[in-house]
């Protein structure tokens, strides 16, 4: 017979359990329930570098990588950005426009291979059909605006192709505007084309993206648009100092003032300062091998010193906690209006946190969510409804933009 010390041991551990369990439950419905919306998932790009090998299916289970149509199910995933990326290298080689369009014939296919699975959506409203049908909505978000290539026609003709976002630029400075990985400044911000630029995305309707912009290019960007702008994958400065492509508090004020949105980046590095930190040691310490070697991009040695490397240099997780951290500033700092998602899956290696490794953790995160407080109505615009409110406030513009031109 138990003795009441031990029974009222049990009683309380059962106790204090069983919220956690009915958490994780609520999280799981509420995921199924709401709409999300991922602002930055990089299966095209994936799918582009298997070019002439296996090309993953991701309307069936894959073995790698960090979306798949089962895991986007089960994570509760409804409409993802999947990003039209396109390396800075590639605008000096002229080739931009064309990765743009193969990477686009990409996400086409999958979502003609899966007609019963996903649907190409170019606007709000068709992302909550689609959504109601069960389906995944495939939204297209350019990273990077080289495919452009100095030319206005090339913008409405990727508008017409389904773009709905433009990320200005990628690592480096290019014919739009500075990039914050690029210590060059080349143009102190945008282009006198990046004006013209930001100006038709507007009368388009096509959202501007400030992620990877540098702090001139940005705030002259948020001066210049008419509409409200997101941050499609960027977290937060306060976090990790010095790291200009996370964004200052005062940037997120002005988000507030603009009615943009800030999508918070899953990759451990743009979270806690000790994984930014080391993020940076490491990709200096094999590129410093890499040239005092002699070595090229993908050799079998420099892979091998990489493993090295790592094996003696454990990297330091974040955690689903860190993303709610960032959520939570953006709230103390702009309002609940102000948060949303870009998780970066598929972008940013294996550096994602522990308990956000896949589409299928986004519950980790509600549950998360939920621990802390945040209501059914707060933790629902988190998770999509607040970019919806800003694709359709673009939508809007756009129209308002056009009805002036015409008159
Ligand atoms: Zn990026």
């Amino acid at each position: 017979m138990r003795t009441p010390a031990v029974a009222l041991a049990l009683l309380l551990s059962a106790c204090a359990s069983a919220p956690a369990v009915d958490t994780r439950a609520h999280a799981q419905e509420l995921a199924q329930r709401y709409l999300i919306l991922d602002g930055h998932i990089d299966v095209p790009y994936r799918l582009h570098a298997q070019r002439g090998g296996v090309v993953d299916d991701v309307g069936a289970a894959t073995e790698g990588g960090d979306f798949d149509y089962p895991r986007a199910k089960a994570g509760g995933l409804d409409a993802p950005f999947m990003s039209i990326y396109t390396p800075a290298e590639d605008e000096a080689k002229g080739t931009s426009k064309q990765v743009a369009e193969e990477l686009i014939d990409l996400v086409e296919g999958i979502a003609r291979a899966h007609p019963d699975r996903f649907a190409i959506a170019r606007t709000a409203a068709e992302v909550r059909a689609t959504a109601a049908q069960g389906k995944i909505a495939l939204l297209l978000g350019m990273e990077n605006g080289s495919p452009i290539e100095g030319k206005l026609e090339n913008l409405e003709h990727f508008y017409l192709r389904g773009v709905r976002y433009i990320t200005l630029c990628h690592g480096q400075d290019n014919h739009i505007c500075d990039s914050s990985y690029d210590k060059r400044h080349t143009h102190s911000g945008l282009t006198p084309f990046g004006r013209e630029v930001v100006r038709r995305m507007n009368e388009l309707g096509v959202m501007i993206d400030i992620s990877h912009l540098g702090d001139d290019s940005l705030w002259q960007v948020l001066e210049l648009s008419k509409a409200p702008v997101i941050a499609s994958h960027s977290s937060l400065r306060f976090f990790t100092p010095g790291f200009e492509r996370n964004m200052s508090d005062a940037m997120v004020r002005a988000m507030k003032q603009n009615g943009g949105v800030v999508q918070i980046n899953f990759g451990s590095s743009f979270l806690t300062a000790a994984a930014n930190q080391i993020g940076f040691q490491r990709v200096q310490e094999l590129e410093s091998y890499r040239a005092s070697h002699n070595l090229s991009e993908d050799s079998q040695e420099l892979k091998d010193y990489a493993a090295r490397w790592d094996a003696s240099h454990p990297f330091p997780f974040a955690d689903v906690k860190d993303v709610a951290d960032h959520i939570d500033r953006v709230v103390q700092l702009a309002g609940i209006d102000h948060v949303g998602l870009g998780s970066d899956f598929d972008g940013v290696g294996d550096s994602l946190p522990t308990g956000l490794k896949d589409v299928s953790m986004y519950p980790n995160l509600i549950a998360e969510l939920l621990r802390r407080g945040y209501k059914g109505a707060a933790i629902e615009k988190i998770c999509g409804l607040n970019v919806l409110r800003v694709m359709e406030r673009c939508e809007a513009i756009a129209r308002e933009l056009q009805g002036a031109s015409a008159r």
